[in-house]
C-alpha cells in the first residue's frame, strides 16, 4: 500500500528525511479537511510560509475516525501567523501556539519547533526559550525550527504526520504511514528520553493505543512501567485535563486496562489503585463499569461529567475510611463526611479537581446514604434533588458492580416510573424511617443505627 512518489534529501537536517506520499493512495482528499483549516493552510502558503495539516486530524482521517479538530503547523512565527489573520490570538507560555477562530470552529496553528539539544546554540541557552528541570523535564519549548525538526519533537509516528491539502500530499519524515498500516504505537527517538522530557507522554501512548486498538512497540512499551512515578512530576491542573482525556474520549474501559497494565493507575489515583489490587473489594468492578457506562453514554451522545467518574474513583476509598470513623462511633452522616473531605483532599494535590466538580461528587455520595431511607415524604424530596439523577445512576452503578444494596436501584426505578398515586402508596410502604432525622457530631458509646 505505500508506494513514495519522491524521497527528498533535507539538506540542513541529514537525520531525517521526508517521503511525500500522494495522500489519495490512502483515499484522502482534501475536502475532508474543513474549509477553515484548509483557508487557514492556504493563506499561510500565499504569504510565503510552509503550512501542512497537522497531528491528530491527520492520523484519524487515515483511519476514517472523524477528527475531533484540526491543527495547523507552519514555518510562520506566532507573531507573523497572527498578523494574517484578524480573529487570532497568542496563547501559551510553555509553547507559544495561535488560536485562530472562525465562526465554527477553532484552528490551533503552531510554529515548527525543534527537540535537538545541538540546535541550542549557547545564546539559545540562557535564553530561556527552552528550560529543562532537574528530572529532565521540558519546562519551556519555543525553540523554532524546520518542518522535519518539528516531526521529530512529536510524541508518535502516526501523530506525526503532515498533509498538504494544496497538492494532497503527506509528509512522513517518521515512518509513521507504515505505523499506521501496522497498527502501531511507536514513540519518536528514544523512548525513555521522550518520557522524561514530558511525563504525560506515557499516557497519551496508553490513551492512543486504547483508541485506536493499535499495539505498543516493544521498545516504546519497555520503559514505561520504569518511568511512571515520574508522573509526580506534572501540575496538578496539567494531570487532571490529561484524565479527562483518559476517561472521557469515549475509550475509558480500554484505556483503563492499559493504565493498569502499564502502572499508570498508581500514579494517577493512588488511593483508588491501592483498592483496585486488593482483591477484597468490589472496587475494580466498580471503575471497570464506571468507563464501560461512561463508554455507552458517549456513544450514544448522552452527557458525562469527570463528576461522575472520579465519584467512581474514589467512592471505594471514601467507603473504606467512613467505616473506619464510624467504626469510632461516629454517624453514618458525619463519617461520610469527613471521609470525603480527606480522600478529595488527597486526590486533589495529584489532579486539581475544580471545586464544580468536587461539589456535585460530594453530593452523588450523600445520596448513597440518602436514597435508601425513602419512607414517607422523604421518597418525593429525593427525587426532586438536583442531584438525583446522578445519585440513582451512582446506585445502579454499584449494584451492576456487584453490590447488594437490596433492590434499591429496582425500587427507584419502579417509582420513577409509577404514577403519583402509586409513588405515595411505595413511600408508604417502606415507613417513616428517616423521618426523625438525629444530629450528631461528636463520637458516642452505642452503635447508631441510622437505616
Ligand atoms: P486528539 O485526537 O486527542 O486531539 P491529537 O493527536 O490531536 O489527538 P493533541 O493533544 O491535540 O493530540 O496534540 C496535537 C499534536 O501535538 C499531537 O498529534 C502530537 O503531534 C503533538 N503533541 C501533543 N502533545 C504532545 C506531547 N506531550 N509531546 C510531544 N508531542 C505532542
Ligand atoms: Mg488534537
Amino acid at each position: 500500500m505505500l508506494k513514495r512518489i519522491t524521497n527528498l534529501f533535507d539538506k540542513k537536517n541529514t537525520k531525517l528525511s521526508p517521503s511525500v506520499v500522494d495522500a489519495g493512495l490512502y483515499s484522502l482528499k482534501p475536502n475532508m479537511v474543513s474549509k477553515d483549516a484548509r483557508r487557514v493552510v492556504e493563506t499561510l502558503q500565499r504569504a510565503g510560509y510552509e503550512a501542512y495539516v497537522v497531528g491528530g486530524s491527520v492520523r484519524d482521517l487515515l483511519l476514517n475516525i472523524i477528527p475531533k479538530d484540526f491543527d495547523v503547523a507552519t514555518s510562520a512565527e506566532p507573531s507573523e501567523i497572527k498578523a494574517l489573520f484578524r480573529r487570532s490570538r497568542i496563547i501559551g507560555r510553555r509553547f507559544q501556539i495561535v488560536h485562530v477562530q472562525f465562526s465554527r470552529e477553532l484552528i490551533e496553528v503552531t510554529t515548527f519547533r525543534s527537540n535537538e539539544e545541538s540546535d541550542l546554540g549557547s545564546n539559545d541557552k540562557g535564553s530561556g526559550l527552552r528550560q529543562q528541570s532537574q528530572s529532565g523535564m521540558l519546562t519551556r519549548d519555543n525553540v523554532f525550527g524546520n518542518v522535519s525538526e518539528d516531526a521529530s519533537r512529536r510524541d508518535l509516528t502516526v501523530n506525526a504526520l503532515y498533509y498538504d491539502p494544496s497538492d494532497n500530499t503527506i509528509h512522513d519524515f517518521t515512518d509513521g504511514l507504515s505505523d499506521i498500516d501496522n497498527r502501531t504505537i511507536r514513540m519518536i527517538g528514544i523512548p525513555s528520553t521522550r518520557y522524561r522530557e514530558d511525563p504525560v507522554r506515557l499516557l497519551r501512548v496508553a490513551r492512543f493505543a486504547a483508541k485506536l486498538g493499535f499495539s505498543i512497540e516493544s521498545k516504546t512499551a519497555k520503559p514505561m512501567r520504569n518511568l511512571c512515578s515520574d508522573l509526580r512530576h506534572v501540575s496538578p491542573p496539567r494531570f487532571f485535563d490529561e484524565t479527562l482525556k483518559l476517561f472521557m474520549s469515549g475509550y475509558g474501559a480500554a484505556t483503563y486496562a492499559l493504565l493498569r497494565e502499564y502502572q499508570l493507575f498508581d500514579y494517577i489515583a493512588p488511593q483508588a489503585s491501592r483498592l483496585a489490587k486488593d482483591g477484597s473489594s468490589n472496587a475494580n468492578q466498580l471503575f471497570e463499569q464506571a468507563f464501560i457506562n461512561t463508554d455507552l453514554r458517549i456513544s450514544s451522545n448522552k452527557r458525562v461529567t469527570p463528576a461522575f467518574i472520579y465519584a467512581a474513583l474514589l467512592w471505594p476509598a471514601v467507603e473504606k475510611l467512613a467505616s473506619h470513623y464510624r467504626s469510632q462511633g461516629h454517624s453514618p452522616n458525619y463519617a461520610q463526611g469527613k471521609a470525603a473531605s480527606e480522600v478529595i483532599a488527597k486526590q486533589i494535590t495529584i489532579t486539581a479537581i475544580p471545586k464544580r466538580f468536587t461539589i456535585p461528587m460530594r453530593e452523588i455520595w450523600d445520596l448513597q446514604l440518602q436514597l435508601p431511607r425513602r419512607g414517607g415524604q422523604r421518597a418525593k424530596r429525593l427525587s426532586e434533588h438536583p442531584r438525583f439523577r446522578a445519585g440513582y445512576d451512582f446506585v445502579l452503578l454499584r449494584e451492576q458492580a456487584g453490590e447488594d444494596l437490596d433492590g434499591l436501584g429496582d425500587w427507584w426505578t419502579k417509582y420513577q416510573e409509577v404514577s403519583p398515586e402509586e409513588q405515595l402508596k411505595m413511600s408508604e410502604a417502606m415507613g417513616n424511617s428517616g423521618k426523625k432525622r438525629r444530629r450528631h457530631r461528636g463520637p458516642k458509646k452505642k452503635k447508631q443505627t441510622d437505616n
